[in-house]
C-alpha cells in the first residue's frame, strides 16, 4: 500500500487476488489492510497535517506540486490507461483518452487555482473588522468505486490537497493497482511525505473503520446509493463527521421530435448506455422518446448496437469491452432476463451472457416497458436500455421525473422554450441540452435524491474540504 510516501504491507500480511475480466485469470494481488492499518494511516497523516510541510506550504508550491503530478499523469498515460483495463476490462484506448487525461485536467486545474483563491471581509464595520477564512479540515478519506477508477478519484483528490488537506484513499478493491501508481507518481511529482495515503482491501471492512475514524474529518463517498447511506449511519454512529455522497442514477435521455440532428441524438442515445459497457453512473439507461420518432429511434438503436466492436479491451479496435467481472456480468444477465419475465420486449440483445468467461454482453434494447418494471427502475450497470413513447413535453417531463435518483438528464429538440422550460422542470443535478455528458472542471457535478448530497468539480468541491472561521477584531 501507499503509505505517504513509502511502501507498506497489510499489518496481518493478508493479500487479495486480483482478476482480469477479459481473462479472467488472476493478474495480481494486493495487500488486505485490516482496521488497524487504517488507523495507523489515519495518525500518520494527521501528524502531517499538524506539522503544516503541506498544510501550512504557500498555496503556490502546493499548486506547483499539483501541475507536476499532472504532468507525470500525462506522461504516463499508457501504463495508466492499460492497468485499468487490466483490471476492470475499460478498452485501454478510451481508458487512456478519456480516463487519464480527465485525471490531469482535474489536478492542473486544482493546481492552477491554488493561489487565486481569496477569503472575505465584510464590508463598513465601524469599530471591527472581521476576517472569513477558510482553512483545510484534516485528514480527509475518499472511498471511489471501479468504474472510471482514477478520474473519479482525483476528484476528490486534487480538491482535497489543494485546500491543505491530508488525504486517505481507499480505492475499490478491484482497481487497487492504478490508484497505487497513481500514488507512487505524486511523490516523483514532490509531493511531501505523508500527505497522501492509498489503503487496499476490502470495502466491507475498511469502509467502517475510516467512516467510525474519529481522526478523519470527512467521508467523501463515490459509489452505490446503498454503501452511501451506510457509511452516512457510520458517521452517525462516531462523531457526526460530514460525509459527501456522489451515488448511482436511472438517467432519462428525453428525445423530442424537433430534435436538431435526429441521427446525432441516436447515435448519443446509444453511447450514453454502451459507454463503459453501461457502467457509467450517468448511464441514460431510460429513452424517452416523442411518438413521432419512436420506431425510427428504436430502429436506429438497434442497427448501431450491431456495430459495436465488443472485445479484447486492449484491442485499439474494441469499442465495448468486457463488464468488470464475473459477477457483474451475471447481474447484468439476471436484469435481462427479469425485464423478459415482467413483459417487456427485448428488440436486440440477449438473456444470455454473450461469452460467460470473458463476462460479455450484448447491448440490450427494451421497448414495451413502463416504469413500474424493475428494470426501468433500479441501477442495472450493464449495457441495457428501457425505450418508451411520449405523447408530449408534459408526459415526457412526468416519465423522466419518475424516478428516485437525480443525478443527470439529457433533452434533445431545437424549441428554445421548450429548451428551458424541461431543463427548470428534470428533478437532476445535470442536465445536457443535444448533448451528453459533456463539461469542464469548472461545472460542478451533484446528485440530487438517492443520488447524492455533495458537489464534485469546479470551485464548489473546495467547499467540502475546507471549514469557514470568523476572526473578529476589535478596533
Ligand atoms: P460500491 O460497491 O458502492 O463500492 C464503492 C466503494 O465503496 C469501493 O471502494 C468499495 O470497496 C467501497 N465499499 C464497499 N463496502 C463498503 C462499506 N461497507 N463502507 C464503505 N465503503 C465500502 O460501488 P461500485 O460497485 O464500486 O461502483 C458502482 C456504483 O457507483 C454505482 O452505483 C454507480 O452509479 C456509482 N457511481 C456514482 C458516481 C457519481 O458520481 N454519482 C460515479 C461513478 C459511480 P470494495 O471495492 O473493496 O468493495
Amino acid at each position: 500500500m501507499w503509505d505517504g510516501g513509502t511502501w507498506s504491507e497489510a499489518s496481518g500480511g493478508l493479500r487479495l487476488p486480483l482478476r482480469d475480466p477479459w481473462t479472467g485469470q488472476q493478474f495480481t494481488d494486493v495487500p488486505s489492510a485490516s482496521s488497524d492499518d487504517v488507523d495507523r494511516m489515519v495518525r500518520r497523516a494527521k501528524t502531517t497535517f499538524a506539522a503544516g510541510t503541506w498544510s501550512r506550504m504557500a498555496p503556490s508550491e502546493r499548486g506547483r506540486i499539483l501541475i507536476a503530478w499532472a504532468d507525470l499523469v500525462e506522461l504516463h498515460a499508457d501504463e495508466l490507461a492499460i492497468l485499468i483495463s487490466r483490471e476492470m476490462g475499460k478498452p485501454a484506448r478510451e481508458a487512456r483518452d478519456v480516463e487519464v487525461i480527465s485525471v490531469a485536467r482535474n489536478l492542473r486545474w486544482y493546481g492552477e487555482l491554488a493561489d487565486k483563491l481569496m477569503d472575505e471581509s465584510p464590508r463598513g464595520l465601524t469599530d471591527a473588522l472581521a476576517l472569513v477564512t477558510r482553512e483545510p479540515l484534516g485528514v480527509v478519506a475518499a472511498i471511489t468505486p471501479w468504474n472510471f477508477p482514477l478520474s473519479l478519484a482525483m476528484l476528490k483528490i486534487a480538491p482535497a490537497l489543494m485546500a491543505g488537506n491530508s488525504l486517505i484513499l481507499k480505492p475499490a478493491l478491484q482497481t487497487s493497482v492504478s490508484s497505487l501508481r497513481l500514488a507512487e507518481l505524486s511523490a516523483q511529482a514532490g509531493l511531501p511525505e505523508g500527505v497522501f495515503h492509498v489503503v487496499t482491501g476490502r470495502g466491507s471492512m475498511l469502509g467502517p473503520a475510516l467512516g467510525r475514524h474519529r481522526d478523519v474529518a470527512c467521508i467523501t463517498f463515490t459509489g452505490s446509493t446503498e454503501i452511501g447511506l451506510q457509511l452516512l449511519g457510520d458517521a452517525a454512529a462516531s462523531d457526526g463527521k460530514p460525509v459527501h455522497l456522489e451515488l448511482g442514477g436511472k438517467s432519462p435521455n428525453v428525445i423530442f421530435g424537433d430534435a436538431p440532428d435526429l441521427d446525432t441524438a441516436i447515435a448519443t442515445a446509444l453511447w450514453a448506455f454502451t459507454y463503459n459497457s453501461g457502467q457509467m453512473c450517468t448511464a441514460g439507461s431510460r429513452l424517452f422518446v416523442e411518438h413521432s420518432i419512436y420506431d425510427q429511434v428504436v430502429q436506429g438503436l438497434c442497427d448501431g448496437a450491431k456495430n459495436l466492436v465488443i472485445g479484447d479491451p486492449l484491442d485499439p479496435l474494441t469499442t465495448l469491452g468486457p463488464l468488470s467481472s464475473s459477477s457483474q456480468c451475471e447481474t447484468v444477465v439476471e436484469y435481462i432476463r427479469t425485464g423478459v419475465e415482467q413483459g417487456a420486449q427485448l428488440v436486440t440483445g440477449s438473456t444470455d451472457a454473450l461469452d460467460p468467461d470473458r463476462s460479455t454482453v450484448a447491448p440490450a434494447v427494451f421497448v414495451g416497458t413502463d416504469n413500474t418494471m424493475q428494470i426501468a427502475r433500479e441501477e442495472i450497470f450493464g449495457p441495457v436500455v428501457c425505450v418508451q413513447p411520449f405523447t408530449d413535453e408534459d408526459d415526457a417531463l412526468r416519465l423522466a421525473n419518475d424516478t428516485e435518483y437525480g443525478l443527470a438528464a439529457s433533452i434533445w429538440t431545437s424549441d428554445v422554450s421548450r429548451i428551458h422550460r424541461m431543463a427548470r422542470g428534470l428533478d437532476a443535478g445535470t442536465v445536457w441540452v443535444n448533448s451528453y455528458e459533456d463539461g469542464v472542471p469548472s461545472t460542478p457535478f451533484a446528485g440530487r435524491k438517492l443520488s447524492g448530497n455533495g458537489a464534485d468539480k469546479g470551485t464548489y468541491a473546495i467547499d467540502k474540504y475546507s471549514q469557514l472561521k470568523t476572526t473578529w477584531i476589535a478596533l
